[in-house]
């Protein structure tokens, strides 16, 4: 996540060069404000650490590391997702929180960038202990969080239950205060928002979707006359039938398939999904409505032999999970962790559209290989904000006490989508940077003025 740092300052260059930006500042104050931009954006707000002291159900007590991070809170509240995996650490919870700042800016969302973490593989304790590993979190980090201050939301490992169990622990720590919106992404019983499980998967399907349906074909003249190398690999891609891989089949991954398969506008279909577990592999096109099901009714796991295949009537070959990455596919959606795609097997991707659900799934080195190479890559701040776009509608509606239909609430998140992608496109394909690029620019834009305007830059 180096890379991110490596952006915002060639962003940060790009736009500081350009005299129409902040015309008021002179030569000597914009160099000045340049920097303090750097370190304005480099670094957290605040960075919070604590051991949470949990007494497992066999007596033992462990210390579990948890962490919040507040990187910015220019537009508003702190807002990002709280992940529960072992593979935590400070450094990552910080990059992630700045991505959120970038994320919410892209998208004029009126929230600044957080994110929460606890070093645990949830899978290894019970329920009853990841009831309190919860409430110690929000005991722990009480007096920063809040529905003005920071708002967390589920992330890698957590769901509604977690959030639902954090609001009721925030609750009996501030009696009678405003509770509702302290975390999004609860229950719909809770006051969550409908639709927002299933709003991350559809976001970055729609972005995908309306790119290459909508855009594409709405501005096939001048794309054709351009120089930028996207659009010829958009173009190029525009009236095929595209094959589709998919990695994650989790609450993202699963619902970016279902989305992908019942498409119409778009002649593809999904042949490849992959889990912690296996690879499922058809090339005519996967069962994704029976694959979901299964999904459901197994703990989340797709089936990993072809007894259990045959079984379920489900037509598949089971493969190796990582070779997914390298299939010989269209578009590749990358629905699971960071770093997936790196220095080691990024010669052998052969998909030349990727789409970034999980957040951060391609290294820098890789990131610019692909991009030399020609590949569109449609980025995590663009195509997975499908989240917190609708964790914002759960805020607002939490505090009008008004709840939208699920149609209200998807036709909300698509509109806006569509609406960032309606600003950055146009840019994108007559620029010669990567899309990454293209929204950082614009993210830093927009934060730098605002900060700028409230005086920060000195
Ligand atoms: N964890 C999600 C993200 O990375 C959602 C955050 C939110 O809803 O606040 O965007």
């Amino acid at each position: 996540m180096q890379r991110q740092q490596t952006i915002i300052e060639e962003s940060l260059k790009a736009i500081m060069e350009d005299e129409e930006f902040l015309p008021d500042l002179k030569s000597q104050t914009r160099e000045q404000a340049y920097k303090s931009l750097v370190a304005l954006l480099s670094t957290p707000n605040h960075v919070h650490k604590s051991f949470l002291r949990v007494a497992l159900e066999n007596g033992t007590i462990v210390r579990v590391p948890a962490f919040r991070v507040q990187h910015s809170d220019t537009v508003g509240p702190y807002k990002g997702g709280i992940r529960f995996h072992e593979s935590v650490n400070e450094e990552e919870v910080a990059n992630l929180a700045k991505l959120m700042t970038l994320k919410n800016a892209l998208h004029e969302l009126p929230f600044g960038g957080g994110k929460g973490g606890v070093v645990i593989n949830p899978k290894e304790y019970s329920v009853k202990e990841l009831n309190l590993i919860c409430k110690k979190y929000v005991q722990y980090f009480n007096d920063i969080l809040g529905p003005d201050k920071d708002i967390p939301a589920p992330d890698v490992g957590t769901g509604e239950r977690e959030m639902d169990w954090m609001m009721g622990e925030f609750k009996n720590i501030h009696p009678g205060e405003p509770y509702r919106n302290s975390f999004t992404g609860k229950s719909i019983v809770n006051g969550g928002s409908l639709g927002r499980r299933e709003s991350t998967g559809k976001g970055v399907y729609f972005t995908f979707r309306y790119m290459m349906h909508d855009f594409v074909k709405e501005n096939k003249k001048w794309l054709g006359e351009t120089e930028n190398r996207f659009a010829h690999t958009a173009l190029d891609h525009s009236d095929q039938k595209l094959k589709i891989a998919i990695q994650g089949f989790g609450n993202l991954g699963s619902v970016a398939a279902l989305e992908a398969y019942q498409c119409d506008d778009l002649q593809n279909k999904v042949v490849a999904v992959s889990d912690a577990g296996v690879m499922l592999y058809n090339e005519d096109g996967l069962d994704i409505p029976g694959l979901v099901q299964y999904t459901k009714d197994n703990d989340g796991d797709l089936p990993a032999s072809e007894e259990e295949l045959r079984h379920h009537d489900i037509n598949a070959d089971v493969k190796e999970r990582d070779d997914l990455l390298t299939l010989d596919v269209d578009v590749l959606i990358l629905a699971a962790l960071e770093d997936q795609i790196h220095n080691e097997n990024m010669e052998d991707i052969q998909a030349k559209l990727i789409v970034e659900g999980a957040n951060g799934p391609i290294t820098e080195e890789a990131d610019k290989y692909l991009a030399d190479k020609g590949v569109l890559i449609v980025p995590d701040i663009l195509a997975n904000a499908g989240g917190v776009i609708v964790s914002y509608y759960e805020w607002v509606q939490g505090r009008e006490a008004q709840f939208l239909t699920e149609d209200e609430v998807f036709k909300r998140l698509f509109d806006k989508m569509k609406g960032t992608m309606d600003t950055i496109l146009p840019q994108f394909f007559s620029d010669p940077f990567p899309l990454r690029q293209n929204c950082y620019i614009h993210s830093v834009m927009k934060l730098s003025t605002i900060m700028y305007r409230q005086g920060k830059l000195y």
